[in-house]
């Protein structure tokens, strides 16, 4: 059994800096279940959502921010990651991220602000289209020269140990956690009175979405395991534009190709969006995924297309380079021609619930990043804001997680006992159930719901559970099987939450309660008894 001061799971943005930060205090142990580098993070392409523009204010990016949330941010919070911004952008700075500069018209040179639906003003830090893989190499390349600092790759969280478990009366807190060492098969105990869960979301339930296959919602799965408060699930974020082609696997057309002027068209070219809103194709992701479904399911079409052709073709290979690139190397030249794209599940706005320093309701247990569920989005995050929240709460909970800081003590935890267990003699009976699950998520649980859909879904999981709590109890664990078994606890968290909301708000839509009730404008939660 091996000691830490901090032990966090998940190397992308929440983890490398809370890590970066905490390894000044101690010993620091970044667990992550594949290659360092291998997250959403390094997928984000739009950007950073931070006031730095004299033409911008604070409570311009609360309002917008506020407005996205649909009634269900906590204001605190939204004020608080607003305001605690700038600072944190300098220190990514200071590590060597470089956003895109321009030169303004009076000749001094500024950030290159960009802008995204819901945002009332230029305000997204930048580095082309890539700005997630720049901010990943910058942390990594700290995180390398750091003493301090463990990186165990290829490893994978499984359960949480706490002195519940453990059987304690005193009370309940985090004390150790169980790790698959994938090369060996082995798992391995590691101890720490501070664990920090920055596994990021869990897109994987859905057939389709944007997220990486990292994004199986481990952490709220392990948290909620472990007794900790689940808020929120319902409102997932599906992205309005993923581009639709056979060969491209999750890949995102950035919300700025809207802002920067693309419009949605339909199949014959007629834009559709002054149809549902207003602001028309800068209309937040929610109306425009909703409106893109509607039209999808009233013309029968496959996709609906992006239409960014007005624009020089330098100025599209400068902004979007690998979009332009990607695109063009699957024959689509978007400077010439609409982009054929679908909505695809995004982003989790719910997650494990925690405060304003990241702590989660299991003592020890601190949860950052996109796993998290802190009030900032409420029932709909705006573009952008969900970088910064990771920044912003990987500082806090580094501040509160070192303070009154202590070596852990010599509680002994239990070694992982294997039992008779085999090995897994019909992987496809596995990939049967994942398929399942993320098809019948699409089907029953996607951007428009029902009661009957959801009831639907709620009785296969249930027989999903089963099955799969067989496979874990009877056989030799691996990533593919401990995925699954986070996936199916993650879908039967979403369906709980949502058959829960009686009324229609931000990303949760259903047609049996269409409009929001402010009656019932208060967060789900739910927490294992
Ligand atoms: C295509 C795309 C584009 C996006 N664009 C933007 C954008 O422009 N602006 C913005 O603000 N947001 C954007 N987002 C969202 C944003 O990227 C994520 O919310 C954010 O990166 C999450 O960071 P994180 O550190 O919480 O998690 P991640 O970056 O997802 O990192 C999670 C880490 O946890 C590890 N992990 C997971 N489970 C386990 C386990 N059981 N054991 C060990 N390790 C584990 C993973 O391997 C990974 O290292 C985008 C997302 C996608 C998918």
């Amino acid at each position: 059994m091996e000691k830490f001061d901090h032990i966090v799971l998940g190397s992308g943005i929440a983890g490398l800096t809370y890590a970066l930060k905490a390894a000044a205090s101690g010993s620091v142990a970044i667990v992550t279940k594949r290659a360092r580098a291998t997250s959403n993070t390094a997928w984000a392409q739009g950007g950073v959502a931070c006031v730095t523009s004299p033409e911008d204010s604070f409570d311009l990016h609360v309002k917008d921010t506020l407005e996205a949330g649909a009634g269900l941010c906590q204001r605190d919070i939204v004020e608080m990651v607003v305001r605690e911004g700038p600072e944190r952008i300098d220190e990514l700075i200071a590590l060597g991220m470089s956003f895109d500069l321009r030169e303004s018209p009076d000749g001094h040179v500024e950030l290159d602000l960009g802008r995204e639906g819901g945002h009332s003003k230029r305000r997204i830090l930048h580095a082309h289209d890539f700005t997630g893989l720049e901010i990943e190499k910058t942390l990594l390349a700290a995180v390398e020269k750091h003493p301090s600092i463990r990186v165990l790759e290829d490893h994978m969280g499984v359960d949480l140990i706490t002195t519940g478990k453990l059987g304690y009366a005193s009370e309940d807190r985090v004390v150790g956690l169980y790790v698959l060492e994938e090369k060996s098969g082995q798992v391995l105990t590691l101890r720490s009175d501070r664990i920090i869960l920055a596994t990021g979301g869990c897109g994987k339930v859905y057939l389709y979405t944007t997220n990486p296959d990292i994004a199986s919602g481990d952490g709220v799965a392990m948290a909620w395991r472990a007794g900790a408060a689940v808020s929120n699930m319902e409102f997932v974020q599906f992205h309005p534009t993923c581009l639709f082609h056979p060969e491209a696997k999750s890949f995102l057309i950035s919300e700025a190709v809207r802002g920067e002027g693309g419009v949605l068209v339909d199949g014959a070219g007629r834009p559709f969006m002054d149809r549902h809103h207003p602001l028309k194709s800068l209309a937040p992701r929610d109306i425009v995924a909703r409106a893109i479904d509607a039209e999808m399911k009233r013309t029968g079409a496959k996709c609906v297309f992006l239409d960014i052709t007005d624009k020089p073709r330098e100025f599209l290979r400068e902004r979007f380079p690998k979009i332009y690139e990607t695109c063009l190397e699957l024959g689509i030249d978007i400077a010439k021609e609409p982009i054929p794209v679908v909505p695809a599940a995004h982003y989790q706005c719910g997650g494990v619930k925690a405060n304003e320093h990241g702590e989660t309701t299991l003592r020890g247990l601190f949860a950052i990043g996109e796993v998290a569920c802190t009030g900032l989005h409420g029932a709909n995050r705006l573009a952008s804001n969900s970088l910064l929240e990771a920044l912003v709460f990987a500082h806090r909970a580094f501040l509160k997680a070192t303070k009154n800081h202590r070596a852990p003590d010599d509680i002994s935890l239990p070694e992982w006992r294997p039992g008779s267990v085999t090995d897994v003699d019909e992987l496809v009976v596995i990939y049967h159930n994942w398929d399942e699950i993320r098809r019948l998520m699409w089907d029953y649980v996607g951007i428009v719901r029902t009661d009957k859909r959801l009831q639907r879904a709620a009785a296969r999981l249930r027989n999903l559970q089963k099955e799969v709590q067989e496979f874990y109890w009877n056989f030799k664990v691996t990533t593919d099987l401990l995925e699954l078994r986070n996936l199916v606890a993650v879908a039967g968290l979403i369906v709980d939450c949502a058959l829960s909301r009686k009324e229609s708000r931000g990303l949760h839509y259903t047609l049996n309660y269409p409009q929001a009730d402010d009656k019932l404008c208060r967060d789900t939660i739910t927490r294992r008894v």
